[in-house]
């Protein structure tokens, strides 16, 4: 008013992968104007529709903003109290497996690390999974069996390199929409894009090409391809001699099904000639980079369909070389994080398994001799034990399981019937938080204060613009008190959200402790430091410049050095379509709404996209059972029933649906699609299979 300038404040998106910076600046209380921060390397100034409508959902409209027992308000002391209380007395009475967290993709790495920290290091269970279980856990299972580690080995700029892009289950163009808009910016030199995906989605319909594959064929049509270029000699053996192991098992395997490209074209529901311009575009363009996503990962193959491409890409030595690598994209702003810290039951912090020694040094590091010597239950059998009653105690942070999790009326069941439910979040009206017991108010994206990593490995900050509303908390110190009160807190003395960082990467460089992900660069940042830290890829070295791009000579993290090729044989969906369920159930997101709603929904602009639940089925199937467009339609699986507009649309592929995963109970509760599905996991990762569950429909 006054005529001076407010400076802007440098952050991150809260939504997806991409990790976009944004330059936010507060006019007045909570009102902001944002724009693309061009000076991060994540979007150089670019925002899609959700980051640049974020001023409209800073707001206080909705959020919690006191403890709550019950319906009462109460104070911290009170509530960290009965939680703590509850938590200890469950673990004495019942042993410290009775107890779970449920995290989230959307927490910052700092919380991430101090909940794995109280869960696995001083409660000394493994039961702590994150909704990432939903999203990636898969390419993790992939990359571990490939790369010895967890690691993306490429980086954003690869995808400007490449001269071809592979979309494998991505849908680009409405997922990860700033990073789709600087790969069309390549095809102006003649970068081509092929797009692998049931649905002409907005990424296949401007690609070269689309293989609109049957439901789960991914593997049959990967090991095709790397079939396809052996037999055409266009893979790299010098390569493979020097740095892959499992080259002969792989063709071993391929060899057991009929690989011809009419054989795969067939199975796959592809027409041929397409699948043979697919392979010769792959075969002819060194700097391929095959981008993975939901697609691919939601799958009870999933694990296997990424190894599928991870092995085309070795076979071929397109890796670790700028243009050229298989590239995992992340879902959520920190989905890698907390892949860091531990934040999935099967892993510890720093990317360490359970492996004796790994338990050891962690304990050793965190002086906390209970350190979980075992994995814990992965989301799907975490809420199936909450629900038979071994898990009596669970808290919920910053995410929405009542929707998001399959088969969620079973969830919602679960939760209905825990004795003790605390969710912590910023919003006060969720499905989940409909089940809490205790609800603590937690910082929203504007107010918290901490680090995230994005889908290139990417460290960014996300800083505060605006003050903690009421007595909400950030995460980590909510954990931290909690942890306090059951008689922990010399371990969880953290002043504020820099020390909890310098202790992470600590712990990444103890004892030589963490050989992938090594933050030694970072350790001992200064608070001065941390405020102004850069953008910056992981590993970090002393010269603290980051390291781009894994793997370029060809090392890789096993012990020996060398790269594995594993091989994989195509199963096709957990449970087939049969005449009472005869389509196929695809679910996923929308371009303009984020998970559940619950921040974008406040976005007016952003319901201009999708109004209401629908779902889009193909004209011939729709006439079959007298859907016409627009009407009112139920979807029925052996799970539950949602309904929904119909839309009607050739871009889907005849014999599968599609409905978006984000209707609630505030907007539209008969909408929520994910209880219909199925909660078939992938056997390694516990991934579920989001992507296919045999379905039918009727006019409503
Ligand atoms: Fe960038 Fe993703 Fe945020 Fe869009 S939603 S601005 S692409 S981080």
């Amino acid at each position: 008013a006054d005529g001076s300038l407010v400076p802007a404040v440098k952050t991150t998106c809260p939504y997806c992968g991409v990790g976009c910076g944004v330059s936010g600046v507060v006019a007045q209380a909570r009102s902001l104007a944002v724009s693309g921060d061009v000076a991060h390397p994540a979007n150089e100034g670019r925002l899609c529709s959700k980051g640049s409508t974020l001023g409209a959902t800073v707001g206080l409209e909705g959020r919690l903003l006191s403890p709550m027992i019950g319906e009462r308000e109460v104070g911290w002391s009170e509530a960290a109290g009965l939680v703590a209380r509850r938590f200890s007395q469950t673990i004495a009475r019942y042993g410290p497996d009775s107890v779970a967290f449920y995290v989230s993709g959307q927490l910052l790495t700092e919380d991430y690390y101090v909940a794995n920290k109280l869960m696995k290091g001083f409660i000394g269970s493994g039961n702590i999974d994150t909704n990432s279980r939903l999203c990636m856990a898969s390419a993790v299972a992939a990359h571990k069996q490939a790369f010895g580690a967890d690691l993306a080995p490429g980086c954003y700029e690869d995808l400007d390199l490449a001269d071809l892009v592979v979309f494998s289950g991505h849908n680009a163009a409405w997922t990860h929409p700033v990073l789709f808009r600087r790969m069309e910016a390549q095809r102006a030199r003649g970068q081509k894009h092929v797009a692998i995906d049931p649905r002409r989605t907005d990424t296949a319909e401007v690609a070269d090409l689309h293989l609109a594959l049957a439901p789960q064929m991914d593997v049959r049509l990967w090991n095709g391809l790397l079939a396809d270029l052996i037999g055409r000699g266009a893979i790299d053996r010098s390569f493979i001699a020097e740095h892959v192991n499992g080259f002969a098992s792989v063709e071993a395997e391929l060899a057991q099904a009929d690989q011809s490209p009419a054989a795969v074209a067939a199975d796959c529901g592809l027409d041929l000639a397409d699948l043979q311009t697919f392979f010769q575009m792959f075969a002819d363009t060194p700097k391929t980079v095959s981008l993975f996503s939901m697609g691919a990962n939601q799958s009870a193959q999933g694990v296997a369909k990424g190894l599928a491409i991870l092995n085309a890409h070795l076979a071929t030595g397109r890796i670790g070389k700028p243009g050229a690598c298989p590239f995992s994209i992340t879902g959520q702003p920190n989905a890698m994080g907390g892949r860091e810290t531990g934040g999935m039951a099967n892993t510890l912090a720093g990317h360490m398994d359970f492996a004796p020694d790994d338990v050891a040094r962690v304990a050793r590091f965190w002086g906390a001799p209970k350190t979980s010597p075992k994995p814990g239950l992965k989301a799907v059998d975490m809420f199936e034990a909450v629900h038979d009653g071994r898990i009596k105690a669970i808290w919920v942070m910053a995410t929405n399981p009542a929707v998001s999790m399959p088969d969620a009326g079973r969830v919602r069941e679960a939760l209905a019937k825990c004795p003790f439910v605390v969710v912590s979040d910023c919003m006060a009206d969720t499905d989940t938080m409909a089940f809490a017991h205790v609800k603590l108010p937690a910082l929203a994206w504007g107010e918290k204060d901490g680090t995230v990593t994005n889908s290139e490995r990417r460290i960014s900050r996300q800083r505060a613009l605006f003050p903690a509303p009421g007595q909400a908390k950030a995460d980590w110190r909510i954990i931290a008190e909690v942890a306090d009160a059951m008689g922990f807190g010399d371990a969880f003395s953290w002043a504020r959200p820099a020390s909890v960082f310098r202790e992470w990467t600590r712990l990444t460089a103890f004892e030589n402790l963490s050989r992938t992900l090594n933050l030694s660069g970072l350790v001992g940042l200064s608070q001065a430091d941390y405020d102004e830290l850069a953008p910056v890829q992981w590993p970090v070295g002393a010269d603290r410049l980051g390291t781009p791009r894994l793997f370029t000579d060809g090392r890789f993290q096993t012990p020996d050095g060398r790269a594995n090729m594993m091989p994989v044989a195509s199963k096709g969906p957990a449970t087939a379509c049969d005449p009472a369920f005869p389509l196929s159930l695809n679910t996923g997101r929308i371009r303009d709404q984020w998970h559940t709603m619950t921040r974008t929904g406040l976005a007016a602009d952003l319901w201009r996209h999708a109004p209401e639940p629908f779902v889009e089925i193909h004209p011939e199937d729709a006439a079959a059972v007298g859907v016409t467009e627009g009407v009112l339609t139920r979807v029925q699986t052996v799970r539950g029933e949602a309904v929904a507009i119909a839309r009607l649309t050739d871009r889907q592929r005849r014999g599968g649906i599609f409905m978006p995963i984000h209707w609630t109970k505030a907007y539209a509760p008969s909408g929520r699609s994910n209880t219909l599905i199925a909660p078939s996991v992938d056997a390694t990762s516990g991934q579920p299979e989001f992507k296919h569950t045999p379905a039918w429909v009727r006019a409503y």
